[in-house]
């Protein structure tokens, strides 16, 4: 038998708390619920566990700052991150995911999306090191391979030619398919010190590669407000 696996809540509206921990219990997790972004720095780190569920507005800690000191610690680093924040508040959103929230649920939302969040999340738990090695070769159902030794893509079987930006552009999204970046992380993973990029020339790129892959342009998703991420499905 696998082991069960656990999630931290941490929420201090009792109901919101109470209606995560029922869904996630239903599906067989182990939830730990606390108020406190202080206790849940200190629970993660005696005992880290699969998926860790953050309200942003908390009475003492304020989420974005849980997060970044999860990040800060190799122990508590892999936990995946899913924000719960108010809708509307993208910059909330796109502070989170820069300080490593992995996803994020807009209140009110439904049990179905809550869930499908969650269990993308535990499922996409971060690789170690080892698997995020910078020779992949990334095949997704065959429709779109990567291959980042060689910088070549193909789609359906055909090469594509890409710049060495566009390139790194669909790797670093293609890598971790649906988790959001947003047009900074874009910005610091690609940049170098022949390619200075802005966040509208983001847009223009994402752009270009879209019209490249032709069939499989739709593999990079628009976030609206946040970014983009490259689905999770891909289809010729
Ligand atoms: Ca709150």
């Amino acid at each position: 038998m696998t082991q069960a696996r656990t999630a931290l809540v941490v929420e201090d509206e009792p109901e919101i708390a109470e209606l995560v921990m029922f869904h996630l219990q239903r599906e067989g997790v182990e939830v730990t619920t606390t108020r406190s972004g202080r206790r849940a720095l200190e629970l993660a780190r005696q005992n880290p566990p699969d998926l860790l569920v953050l309200d942003l507005m908390l009475p003492d800690l304020d989420g974005l700052e849980v997060c970044r000191r999860l990040k800060e610690h190799d122990e508590t680093k892999p936990i995946p991150v899913v924000m719960l924040t108010a809708r509307g508040s993208e910059a909330d959103i796109v502070a989170g995911i820069e300080m490593g929230a992995d996803d994020y649920v807009t209140k009110p939302f439904s049990p179905k999306v809550l869930m499908a969040r969650l269990q993308n999340a535990i499922r996409r738990r971060t690789p170690t090191q080892s698997q995020q090695s910078d020779s992949v070769l990334i095949r997704l159902d065959g429709a779109l391979v990567l291959d980042r030794e060689r910088h070549v893509v193909s789609a359906s079987g055909a090469a594509i030619s890409l710049t060495i930006t566009e390139f790194e552009m669909l790797f670093l999204l293609a890598k971790r398919p649906g988790f959001v970046r947003t047009r900074d992380q874009i910005i610091a993973a690609v940049h170098g010190p022949l390619t200075v990029l802005s966040q509208r020339t983001i847009d223009v790129h994402v752009t270009a590669i879209r019209r490249k892959l032709g069939r499989c342009g739709g593999a990079i998703e628009t976030v609206r407000g946040v970014g983009y991420r490259f689905a999770e499905e891909v289809r010729a």
